[in-house]
């Protein structure tokens, strides 16, 4: 099945303003800067190009592989040689394009950021309607080892649906045993993480969530949690968001407690920060792309 053409223009729409997002803001990011004003300067790009963000930007540095935020008020800046992982999220009326890159400041590391951006390639030169999942997995595996480097192997590129990232379906980037295979129509992010050889190539979750998104509606205690949670439905939906889109709530003295409640509440669900398990640097990169019939398009 193919995209109704209404969907496909919105789909093209936020791909189109991702790429020009990921384009400037990897002209912009410079060592020493600090994490919050990549955060607002690709937010804010997204927003002054019509698009919404579909997630708060993902500014990973080094063994940090992904859904590091800024927090309100966050002090971090770019370290001296770091390996930056930019992860920009835009939607158009809940239609999403998913794409990232790494800004390298180490040029140890340039072959490894190069290597993700090959896998990335191949992986645009294969997908196409019938290809299995494992046999996907096999060649981006393949494509990483060949280089002397290794993929994440349970960092995952992911069906895309309206106003849905993660939508059900993985596309590991590692030989797996799913049976599935890739159909026509379809929408993915394909993402391969790369990391050094003798890292063990998987992530661990630390404590540190800085990325939430609405789970369900539940009885809250406290009217002023009932308050924000219905602000984060109304702007959010089921999107990942951050604190620094809830400041109009901060600056009250119950702000704390609200928030914490969602959270034990469960109606609200945290991200937690992942690194990698041996604190290993990690590179990716990522476009969104649609299944076509003879193959596939790039959306980013
Ligand atoms: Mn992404
Ligand atoms: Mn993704």
């Amino acid at each position: 099945m193919s995209v109704p053409e209404e969907d496909l223009q919105k789909y093209q729409r936020a791909g189109k303003i991702a790429r020009e997002v990921r384009t400037e803001i990897k002209r912009t990011v410079t060592e020493g800067m600090p994490i919050i004003d990549i955060c607002e300067k690709v937010e804010g790009l997204t927003r002054e190009k019509g698009g919404k963000p579909a997630f708060p930007c993902n500014v990973s540095v080094n063994e940090i592989a992904a859904h590091y935020t800024s927090p309100p008020n966050d002090k971090q800046t770019i370290p001296e040689k770091a390996v930056v992982k930019v992860d920009i999220g835009v939607h158009v009326d809940g239609y999403i394009a998913d794409t990232a890159t790494t800004i390298c400041f180490n040029p140890e590391y340039d072959d490894m950021v190069n290597t993700a951006e090959e896998a990335l390639a191949h992986a645009v030169e294969i997908l196409r309607p019938g290809l299995s999942i494992t046999r996907f997995g096999s060649e981006i595996q393949k494509t990483i080892k060949t280089r002397g480097y290794k993929p994440v192997s349970n960092l995952t590129g992911h069906l895309i649906r309206r106003y849905i990232i993660h939508a059900g379906k993985s596309l590991p980037n590692v030989f797996n045993l799913s049976t599935s295979r890739l159909k026509e129509g379809e929408i993915y992010g394909v993402e391969p993480f790369v990391t050094v050889a003798n890292a063990a190539g998987r992530v661990d979750n630390l404590k540190e969530e800085y990325i939430f998104r609405f789970q369900k509606n539940k009885s809250l205690k406290n009217p002023y949690a009932k308050q924000i949670l219905s602000y984060i439905k109304k702007n959010f939906l089921t999107l990942p968001f951050t604190e620094r889109w809830l400041t109009k709530f901060a600056s009250s003295n119950n702000y704390k407690s609200a928030f914490s409640e969602l959270l034990s509440s469960k109606a609200v669900i945290g991200y937690p920060v992942f690194v990698e398990e041996q604190r290993k640097t990690v590179a990716q990169a990522e476009y969104t792309i649609l299944i076509e019939k003879d193959g596939c398009a790039v959306l980013t």
